[in-house]
C-alpha cells in the first residue's frame, strides 16, 4: 500500500543548499521535511575540505546573519584559517577555512537530530501538482509525501554521469547513486534543462607522499570565525603543503589527453571556466612551466589528503603516472582518482527573484541544481529558498536581497537574469558595489532582515544590534574628536607622514593610509556582551568606514539614483508584443525572462538602453499594455 504523509515544506536534497533551507524553514516554526538520497551523507562537502574564500567568504558571514549554519558549522570544524587578498583593498579581504569534512559532516547530522528536523531518506523522482501548484512529492516506490511548497536541491545527481578517461560511471558523486526522474518530470511540464560539468582531483595516500618536498602552509596567527555565534575559535592550525608541477608532468598530459574524457572528442558539457582540469591548464596556458598544487588534509589525523589544481577527467593510470613526476609524489598512491562528472540543471532565468519557479506555484529550487558551482553559493540561494519557502506556505512577503545588499543578492540577480551556460561561481568582480559589501558588515547591512523575518534568536540579534551600535559610536568618535600635534606627531613622523601644525579630527588623520586605529589611544571601552573577535571587528569597521567614506558615499548616491528603477514594477502580464519599436531581440528576451522591475529588465545581457526608454514611456502610460 502506498503511504501518504503531510508537510508543509518538503526539501529534496541534503548538501549544503537544502540543508541551510530545511534547517530555516524548519526554525521559522514550518513543518518541514527532508528528503535525502542518503541520510548518512547529509551535509556533504562534495569536493575540496575549505569554506570560504575570495568572495565566498562573505558570502558565508551573509548566510550567518541570515540565521544559516555554515559559517557556525565551519568554525566548529576548522583546521585552518586565513583571510585572503589581504594584498588588494579591505573590501574584498576573503575569509577562508580549511575544514575537517567528517566532522563537518558529523556536526550537521546531530544539528539537524538536534533541532527536530525530520529526515527520510529516499528518492524522489516526482511532483505533484494541480492547477499550476506544487502539492506533493513522489518516491521511488511509490510513497507520496504531500506539501505545500517544495525546495529542489538535486546537486550534481539529476543524471549524473562521472568520466575517468574512457570509464563512464551514472552516480551523484563518486560511490552514490545517480538520480533519475525529477528532470524527466520537470521537462514534461515544461521546464528547460542543461547539462553542466565539474571535475574533482585524486584523493591521495598521507604516507605515499615525500612531505619534506613540499612547502608548508600555516593558517594566519590571530584568526578570525566566520559566525558571529561563535564565542571561541582556536583552529588547530594544520599546514597545508605547496609542490609544483613540472616539464616532464605537463609533457606526459600532453601525450596523454587522447586519454581526458574532455578531450578525446566527446562532446561534453561545459565545465567551470575558473577551476579549469589540470589538462585545461597544460593546454591552454603552455607558456607555464609549472602549477601548484596545494596538498590539503580532509580532516585530522587523515590519511586521505585532497590534491587542489590537480582536477583532472584522464584515465586513472595517466593521472597516477603524471602526479609521479611531481618532486616529492614520486611513490604517491591513490585512494581513489579524479573524475569529471556531467549533470542536468534548470537553467535559473525559470525564476523569480525569491527562487520560486515562475511557472509552478510552490516550487523552489535551490544551488548547483540552477547552474552554480560551490558550497557558498548553494548555501546561499539554500538560505534564501528556505526563507521563502516557508513565507510561501505562511503566506508572508517573500524576501528578496537586493545586489546593494548582499553577494547573495548579486548571486541570485545574476542567476535570473543572465541565464547560465557554465558554472557559476561567484567572484567579487561580479559585484558592482562591493565596497559596500564587506565580510565585517555583513551584520550592519543584512540583521534587519534577520529580525524581520525571525532568522537569528534574541540573544544572538541583541549582541549585533551591540556591536552595530558600537561601531557608529565610534564613527562619531573618530569624526568629533581633535588630536593635538604633540599626540600623534612622533607616530606620523615614524610612518614617514607629514606632521600637522596644529589640532585636527582624528577621522581627518585616519584617511591616510599608513595609519591605523590603533595609532590613536582611543578609549573603547569593552562590552560584556561583545566577545574578543567581534570588538576587533568594530575596531575594524569603524577604520574602513573613515578611510573609505568619500568613496562609500559616492557608492550610495549611485545606488539611490538607480533606486527608482528597481522599484518600478513591470507587471506580470505586460504584453511586450504590443511595443512595436523594441528590437526583436530585446523583446524575445523581455518575453522569456518576464522581468519584474525596470531594473531587472536593464541588467538582462543584450537589452539596448533605447529599448528601455521605451519601455518606460509604455509604463508611464496610465494603463499598462497587457497580455491577452
Ligand atoms: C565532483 C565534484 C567536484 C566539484 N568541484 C568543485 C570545485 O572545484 N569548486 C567548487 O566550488 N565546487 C565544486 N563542486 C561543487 C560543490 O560541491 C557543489 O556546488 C555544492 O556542494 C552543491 O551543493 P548542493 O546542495 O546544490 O548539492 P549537493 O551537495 O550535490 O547535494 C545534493 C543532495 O541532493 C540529494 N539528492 C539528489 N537528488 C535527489 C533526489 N531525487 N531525491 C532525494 N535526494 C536527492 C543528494 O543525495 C545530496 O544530498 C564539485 C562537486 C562535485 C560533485
Amino acid at each position: 500500500m502506498k503511504r501518504k504523509t503531510n508537510y508543509a515544506v518538503v526539501v529534496v536534497g541534503g548538501g549544503h543548499a537544502g540543508l541551510e533551507a530545511a534547517l530555516i524553514s524548519h526554525k521559522r516554526g514550518v513543518k518541514t521535511l527532508l528528503v535525502s538520497m542518503d541520510k548518512k551523507s547529509v551535509g556533504r562537502t562534495s569536493c575540496n575540505p575549505a569554506i570560504g574564500g575570495l568572495a565566498k567568504g562573505q558570502m558565508v558571514k551573509e548566510v550567518d546573519v541570515l540565521g544559516g549554519i555554515m559559517g557556525f558549522f565551519a568554525d566548529m570544524s576548522t583546521l585552518q584559517s586565513k583571510t585572503l587578498n589581504m594584498s588588494k583593498g579591505r573590501s574584498v579581504w576573503s575569509p577562508r577555512s580549511q575544514i575537517d569534512k567528517k566532522l563537518y559532516e558529523k556536526i550537521a547530522q546531530q544539528h539537524a537530530k538536534a533541532v527536530g528536523l525530520d529526515v527520510f531518506e529516499g528518492e524522489v523522482v516526482g511532483l505533484n501538482i494541480k492547477k499550476n501548484r506544487v502539492c506533493g512529492v513522489k518516491l521511488k516506490g511509490g510513497d507520496e509525501i504531500s506539501c505545500n511548497a517544495v525546495v529542489l536541491t538535486c546537486g550534481t545527481f539529476l543524471n549524473g554521469l562521472i568520466h575517468i578517461g574512457k570509464k563512464q560511471i551514472h552516480a551523484g558523486r563518486y560511490g552514490e547513486e545517480r538520480s533519475k526522474g525529477i528532470t524527466e518530470f520537470l521537462n514534461s511540464i515544461g521546464l528547460t534543462s542543461g547539462r553542466l560539468k565539474t571535475g574533482t582531483p585524486p584523493r591521495i595516500k598521507k604516507s605515499s607522499v615525500n612531505w619534506g618536498a613540499g612547502e608548508e602552509d600555516f593558517g594566519d596567527k590571530n584568526p578570525k570565525p566566520l559566525s558571529y555565534r561563535t564565542k571561541n575559535f582556536k583552529p588547530k592550525d594544520e599546514p597545508c603543503f605547496s609542490f609544483r608541477t613540472k616539464k616532464e608532468t605537463h609533457e606526459m598530459i600532453l601525450e596523454n589527453l587522447h586519454s581526458s574524457a574532455m578531450y578525446s572528442g566527446k562532446s561534453m558539457a561545459k565545465g567551470p571556466r575558473y577551476c579549469p582540469s589540470i589538462e585545461d591548464k597544460v593546454y591552454k596556458f603552455k607558456q607555464n612551466p609549472s602549477h601548484l598544487l596545494q596538498l590539503e588534509p580532509e580532516w585530522t589525523r587523515s590519511e586521505q589528503i585532497y590534491v587542489n589544481g590537480f582536477s583532472t577527467s584522464l584515465s586513472e593510470d595517466v593521472q597516477l603516472k603524471c602526479l609521479q613526476t611531481v618532486s616529492g609524489l614520486e611513490r604517491v598512491e591513490f585512494i581513489r582518482p579524479g573524475y569529471a562528472i556531467e549533470y542536468d540543471f534548470f537553467h535559473p532565468s525559470q525564476l523569480k527573484n525569491t527562487l520560486e519557479s515562475k511557472a509552478i506555484d510552490g516550487l523552489f529550487l535551490a544551488g548547483q541544481i540552477n547552474g552554480t558551482s560551490g558550497y557558498e553559493e548553494a548555501s546561499s540561494q539554500g538560505i534564501i529558498a528556505g526563507i521563502n519557502a516557508s513565507c510561501f506556505v505562511l503566506n508572508e512577503k517573500p524576501l528578496v536581497l537586493k545586489r546593494e545588499d548582499a553577494y547573495i543578492g548579486v548571486l541570485i540577480d545574476d542567476l535570473i537574469l543572465k541565464d547560465t551556460n557554465e558554472p557559476y561561481r561567484m567572484f567579487t568582480s561580479r559585484a558592482e558595489y562591493r565596497l559596500q559589501l564587506r565580510s565585517s558588515n555583513a551584520d550592519q547591512r543584512l540583521l534587519k532582515y534577520a529580525k524581520e523575518y525571525n532568522l537569528l534568536n534574541d540573544e544572538t540579534i541583541e549582541t549585533l544590534l551591540h556591536k552595530i551600535e558600537k561601531t557608529e559610536q565610534l564613527v562619531k568618535k573618530l569624526n568629533e574628536t581633535s588630536i593635538k600635534p604633540v599626540e600623534i606627531n612622533e607616530r606620523l613622523a615614524f610612518l614617514g607622514e607629514n606632521e600637522i601644525k596644529e589640532s585636527q579630527k582624528i577621522s581627518n588623520i585616519l584617511k591616510r593610509p599608513p595609519l591605523t586605529i590603533k595609532d590613536f589611544k582611543i578609549k573603547n571601552t569593552r562590552s560584556k556582551l561583545l566577545n574578543n573577535f567581534m570588538e576587533d571587528e568594530i575596531l575594524f569597521e569603524a577604520e574602513t568606514l573613515i578611510k573609505y567614506s568619500g568613496y562609500i558615499n559616492r557608492q550610495q548616491e549611485e545606488i539611490d539614483k538607480i533606486k527608482v528603477y528597481e522599484e518600478m514594477i513591470i507587471p506580470n502580464n505586460f504584453n511586450y508584443n504590443e511595443i512595436k519599436s523594441i528590437s526583436n531581440e530585446s523583446r524575445e528576451k523581455f518575453i522569456n525572462i518576464k522581468p519584474q522591475t525596470v531594473g531587472q529588465a536593464q541588467r538582462i545581457n543584450g537589452i539596448r538602453p533605447s529599448d528601455i526608454s521605451i519601455l518606460l514611456v509604455y509604463l508611464r502610460r496610465p494603463f499598462h499594455v497587457k497580455q491577452k
